[in-house]
């Protein structure tokens, strides 16, 4: 009786400890190739051409939150092996940036995008404006003002800092209901994302004002075509459309538009203006899974990116008087690759932080005048530059 006492107990002991060093499948095996099936990688892998010397008519900024060499890298690895190759890895024309602020080495998302939007270095959290809060002209304004169409499309809430930072001057980048006012009142014509929480006023349930502003009714009655689901935003047409397609970030699932749907109805829809458009296209979240130091999320992310860079190229190809410039606001989460297969298999990525980090950043151009970016920039170049081809005179300006 005492030996089966005893053997009960041992046998107990040693379950628990199978079970306790068991590896569980879901938590730590790899995503496999299936989970990236919506990707298309290109068939022809040559590069994209050097085009024409035309006068610039379209502009297309893209920004890949966080993106860097390695989360590009590490995309292509993981879903078409070592000697895959990427939408992006095509383009013909490449250089560096560098992203500090004006008060940090490692830069935010809102001082960056405000340095890509505006050429004026300010300080962590500021959007639009420099450090003393004098607000600052946009590549994105100077475009209206020249009567370009525009349009700012992310998947986190359109008010955050990346799309903020075009039509936005606020002090602080988690004013987002100021930042929403802001984007209807400078009359963006497309506008893609989400964030509906802060476009209604305080008294519906979902709202995260702290007024009564009902800015999709303003903007309604403004002329906006406003679109909430997937099959009405595949029908809209109205030169102004305002798309919100959740109440805090989009989920970047189906069936929600994706980024590369969303970059193709803005175009369809800005490339009707005789006089040019200027399009931001965010993808907002690569940041947010390298935050996460979560590298399959990472590359999910960059892969929608991937394909949105696909929607904007061929319509530049087509097109000829439209430059497109990818580029990252910083880079995030120390990200590299320190093992693995040529197949893909076993990749191991490594983090060396959870926040983002000072190493410069890609960027790639297409277009006419696109060797304007090869070379090693500061991220204020990049609106300087766009403002040049656009012949916008008196830019940077505050
Ligand atoms: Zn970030």
């Amino acid at each position: 009786m005492k030996q089966q006492k005893a053997f009960t107990v041992s046998l107990l002991i040693f379950s628990f400890l199978i079970i306790w060093f068991m590896p569980i499948p879901s938590l730590y095996a790899q995503r496999g190739a299936e989970e990236f099936s919506y990707y298309i990688p290109p068939v022809d892998r040559n590069p994209y051409p050097l085009v024409e010397q035309r006068q610039v008519k379209n502009i297309i900024l893209m920004i890949g939150d966080g993106m860097s060499i390695t989360t590009i890298t590490a995309a292509r690895i993981k879903v078409l092996g070592a000697n895959g190759k990427m939408h992006i890895e095509r383009m013909p024309v490449t250089g560096f940036i560098n992203t500090y602020s004006a008060n940090a080495l490692i830069t935010d998302s809102a001082a960056g995008a405000t340095a890509l939007s505006s050429g004026y270095k300010t300080n962590n959290g500021m959007i639009g404006m420099i450090p003393d809060s004098t607000k600052v002209y946009t590549i994105l304004e100077g475009a209206r003002d020249k009567s370009m169409s525009t349009g700012l499309i992310a998947t986190s809430t359109i008010t955050h800092a990346t799309p903020a930072a075009f039509a936005a001057h606020v002090r602080l980048r988690s004013n987002q209901a100021a930042i929403a006012y802001d984007i209807i009142a400078n009359r963006v014509n497309v506008i893609l994302g989400g964030g509906e929480a802060f476009f209604l006023p305080q008294s519906h349930p979902d709202s995260k004002r702290r007024d009564d502003k009902n800015l999709i009714e303003e903007a309604v009655k403004a002329g906006y075509e406003f679109v909430q689901t997937k099959s009405e935003f595949d029908a809209a047409k109205s030169d102004f459309l305002l798309g919100l397609f959740h109440n805090d970030a989009m989920t970047t699932e189906s069936p929600e538009p994706t980024l590369a749907e969303m970059t193709a109805k803005a175009i369809e829809i800005l490339s009707r203006n005789v006089k040019g458009f200027f399009l931001m296209v965010e993808g907002s979240q690569i940041d947010w899974a390298e935050h996460d130091n979560d590298a399959d999320e990472t590359i999910k992310q960059m892969l929608h990116f991937d394909l949105a860079v696909k929607q904007a190229v061929d319509f530049a190809m087509e097109n000829g008087e439209t430059i497109v410039v990818i580029t990252a606001d910083h880079e995030t989460g120390g990200m590299t690759i320190n093992g693995g297969r040529l197949s893909g298999e076993n990749l191991s990525i490594k983090w060396t932080t959870g926040s983002h980090t000072g190493v410069p950043v890609p960027v790639f151009a297409f277009g006419p005048h696109a060797e304007r970016f090869t070379g090693w920039h500061d991220n204020t170049d990049v609106p300087k530059i766009f403002a040049e081809l656009l012949e916008i005179a008196d830019f940077p300006k505050k």
